[in-house]
């Protein structure tokens, strides 16, 4: 069963690592394959499963009027500046599946009580990044009331946050289509714990000397 962590971030948006230095430090950790999740820039160029089975997927958080959301296979980013329920039907129309990430966590930006009423495939019940539990049990909750799949993610700019949480696919996928599909099916075991605020504060130090 594959470990997946759905919520990556690199320096094309505002990670402090390339993908080739996230790849390689997934695998040391024993991930199996990550989603690069860049804010409102697809940043990888296909899903790709790699020479030793490592898997990509390519995604984007996008920015809303109303906070964050993430679609997952997506071909094209939607245009700027949307209402969310508009780039719900981007996805739709475009075949990209659509998670809410952190929705309660309004310090991440998270689309609150929106979340209860908009259409997605799947929530994001853990974010490794989340500074309260709370917001996570919150999201937890969410997806069991709307009966939608759980992922998790470490929604990681930096190495050291990585892999945090992870989504755990319960089902024989071995490529990123399939993967998708477990999802949808709710074939998904979210995994993980917040890495803190000791963690944020060192990557903004590291931020501030290094640029
Ligand atoms: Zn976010
Ligand atoms: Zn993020």
């Amino acid at each position: 069963m594959l470990k997946i962590d759905f919520h990556v971030h690199t320096r094309k948006s505002d990670g402090l690592n390339s993908l080739d230095e996230i790849l390689k430090h997934a695998r040391r950790i024993g991930l199996n394959g990550v989603a690069i999740t860049d804010h409102d820039i697809i940043s990888v160029k296909k899903n790709v499963v790699l020479e030793d089975g490592f898997i990509v997927i390519r995604g984007i958080e996008v920015s809303t009027k109303q906070g964050h959301i993430i679609l997952l296979d997506v071909n094209e980013a939607p245009r700027k500046g949307l209402d969310v329920r508009e780039v719900i039907d981007f996805a739709n129309e475009t075949g990209a599946l659509v998670i809410i990430p952190h929705p309660f966590d309004f310090l991440r930006n998270g689309l609150g009580k929106l979340s209860w009423i908009i259409p997605a495939d799947a929530v994001e019940v853990i974010n490794a990044g989340c500074l309260f539990d709370y917001f996570n049990k919150k999201a937890f909750i969410l997806a069991e009331k709307r009966s939608l799949p759980m992922v998790a993610g470490s929604d990681a700019h930096a190495l050291s946050e990585l892999g945090y949480a992870y989504t755990v696919i319960k089902s024989a996928a071995s490529t990123p289509e399939e993967i998708i599909e477990a999802i949808k099916k709710g074939l998904t075991i979210p995994i993980g714990r917040r890495y803190g605020i000791v963690k944020k504060i060192k990557r903004k130090i590291s931020k501030f000397f290094h640029g």
